[in-house]
């Protein structure tokens, strides 16, 4: 059985004014280990779709099934949410309830992992946007979850940081051999980090195609990916069919 099976799934926004269709018939699984993609434009119901998955709200239709129980959830948005009154340890131990011993050593391990130690009684103003992104990678990553999920987690970064943040990301997310889904509106974000990716329609988000990322852009960094010539092909391909989408 798949780890995660969404049928159906269907969302409407209600206002006194109007309804919004946000997502209409999405259906899919991913698998243990996976890194999926949706990719879409702005307003396709990208981020709608991960609140339903983080169980921040019900769907109007359909289900999402696990297969594990109490599966423990890791959501990365855009902005990084670290609070600017707490250093860099504490924020990171944050999502640790109980500041015990073994926790500390955990966002110690982690730190050193994500080599930044040395920012550890830092507070979040004095880093950058990268580091402040990995900073609120390493805190989703502490209470070690199950499915991560990431709303555009690169888009508020220069092009040099984004690239350096996704390359890090990529080889985290193998060690740790977390699933993952990404929701993006970058198409070469998506061929580059993804085993699967999903194409949106504009509103309301429902999947047009999905493709599977070959596996010779799976074995490079995602900075080397974009270079391979699969890349290109794959890139025109899902250009083109975002691209009729908009027709
Ligand atoms: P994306 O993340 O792909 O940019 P969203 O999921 O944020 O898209 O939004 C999809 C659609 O649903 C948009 O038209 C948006 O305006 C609408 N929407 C999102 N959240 C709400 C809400 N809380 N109330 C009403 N409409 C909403
Ligand atoms: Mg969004």
């Amino acid at each position: 059985m798949a780890f995660l099976e969404a049928k159906n799934l269907s969302h409407h926004f209600f206002t006194e004014q109007q309804a919004t269709t946000a997502l209409e018939q999405v259906n899919f699984t991913v698998a243990e280990g996976e890194f999926v993609s949706f990719l879409g434009p702005s307003g396709c119901g990208k981020s709608t779709l991960l609140s339903l998955l983080a169980g921040l709200m019900e769907p109007t239709n359909g289900t999402i099934h696990f297969a594990g129980q109490n599966v423990e959830i890791g959501y990365m948005l855009q902005q990084d949410f670290l609070f600017p009154w707490k250093t860099i340890e504490d924020n990171v131990a944050l999502g640790l309830t109980i500041l015990k011993k073994e926790n500390r050593e955990i966002v110690d391990e982690l730190l050193e992992q994500f080599q930044l130690s040395h920012t550890k009684k830092l507070f979040p103003p004095q880093l950058s946007g990268g580091m402040r992104q990995r900073i609120a990678l390493a805190r989703t990553l502490a209470v070690k979850p199950a499915l991560l999920l990431l709303d555009e987690p690169f888009s508020a970064l220069d092009f040099r940081s984004k690239l350096t943040l996704e390359n890090f990301v990529a080889d985290t997310l193998k060690q740790f051999s977390t699933t993952t889904i990404l929701v993006t509106h970058d198409i070469s974000e998506a061929i580059a980090m993804s085993d699967k990716v999903f194409i949106f329609s504009a509103r309301p988000g429902t999947i047009v195609k999905s493709f599977i990322i070959p596996q010779e852009i799976r074995e490079l960094t995602p900075f080397e990916a974009r270079n391979a010539p699969a890349f290109q092909v794959l890139f025109q391909e899902i250009w083109e069919e975002l691209d009729t989408d908009e027709d």
